[in-house]
């Protein structure tokens, strides 16, 4: 359940309330809202006097729930938004993995070329195996740091577990919670936090239940700037890497009022697959792309098959601009 107390109630009162119902309390639009879970469908007598409002639910879907506030959340990155009512594809690209300055610095080169504003590159890699290259760790943080620097780009980049969290809310624009650590609270709980916006990827074996009520972590928590990203979920298919899952973007598009950014990169796995995957992803008006691309990709030290060259990234934009256009979108 969400409350909402009437204006100026006394901050012993809050405190009170939060700790008899054992609820969340966060400030939202200068509302001060509790949060209980779905179990609880009344507010006990004792306490009404103090309530403006109440939303009752039949899951743990709440804050992020359409049901509680049909206005997609608007996530404002300074130089550009995504989400709300901007009507903005964001075309995020770059590398799998942070590899060394010219590698980064030719994926930031060619984003700045086509006057696009993300980019992504990971130095903590959750690889499945531990003799694969685990990333750059902090010295691909410092290289990302210096493309922001030098080209005005937002970064973002993943967490792959707590004892690198702090680094990568204080390096990054965006924080990636990738598809496996989707389910560490600790670094859901951290980034609960922070302001910075979430971007939540979808474990492969996730429900979307289990998806939205990870994104509660962070915002019953006070960080209202979370973004779910599809990635694609494991399916009896083996002819591809994952199956992106474009039914479970239009329940969310329904249900739900957080952006929806999509991968198909990680989904397919494979890079010739990617610009009619993306087209169709734009097509159903969702508010990102999250592309990899790597300016040799046969030789990239993760996800070799799936990353896009520069050039095909670069053709991959000049094809998605009409789809964009046509349903409304302006690619940024
Ligand atoms: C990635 O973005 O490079 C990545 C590892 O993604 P995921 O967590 O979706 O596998
Ligand atoms: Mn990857």
């Amino acid at each position: 359940m969400i409350i909402q107390l009437k204006k100026n109630t006394n901050i012993k009162v809050v405190e009170q309330m939060t700790s008899e119902l054992k609820a969340f309390h966060i400030l939202k639009d200068g509302n001060d809202l509790l949060i209980t879970g779905s179990g609880l469908k009344e507010i006990p007598d004792s306490l009404q006097d103090h309530v403006h409002d109440q939303w009752v639910f039949n899951s743990d879907m709440q804050l992020s729930s359409k049901a509680f506030n049909s206005n997609k959340a608007e996530i404002d990155l300074g130089t550009i938004k995504i989400g709300g009512k901007t009507n903005n594809v964001a075309l995020i690209g770059g590398p799998c993995s942070v590899e060394s300055k010219d590698q980064i610095r030719s994926a930031a080169l060619l984003l700045n070329d086509l006057k696009l504003s993300v980019l992504r590159g990971g130095c903590y890699k959750p690889r499945t195996s531990p003799y694969s290259f685990q990333g750059m760790g902090k010295e691909g943080l410092l290289l990302l740091a210096q493309m922001r620097e030098e080209f005005g780009l937002k970064i973002i980049s993943e967490v792959r577990d707590a004892t690198q969290i702090n680094d990568v809310i204080d390096y990054t624009d965006i924080i990636q919670v990738g598809a496996k650590a989707m389910y560490d609270q600790g670094i859901l709980r951290a980034c609960s936090k922070t302001n910075k916006p979430i971007l939540i990827k979808r474990g492969f074996g996730t429900t979307l239940q289990e998806f939205v009520q990870a994104a509660e972590f962070v915002l019953s928590g006070g960080n209202e700037n979370v973004i779910l990203c599809e990635r694609g979920i494991r399916t009896f298919e083996t002819g591809t890497r994952f199956t992106l899952d474009l039914c479970g973007v239009a329940w969310l598009q329904e249900k739900c009022n957080l952006p929806v950014i999509l991968d198909p990169s990680h989904a397919m796995g494979y890079s010739y697959a990617i610009p009619s995957l993306s087209k169709a992803c734009v097509a159903m008006g969702v508010d990102g792309l999250l592309i990899e691309m790597h300016p040799d990709p046969r030789n990239a030290k993760s996800d070799a098959s799936q990353q896009l060259t520069h050039a095909e990234f670069e053709n991959l934009l000049t094809v998605l601009g009409p789809v964009a256009k046509s349903v409304g979108y302006n690619l940024i």
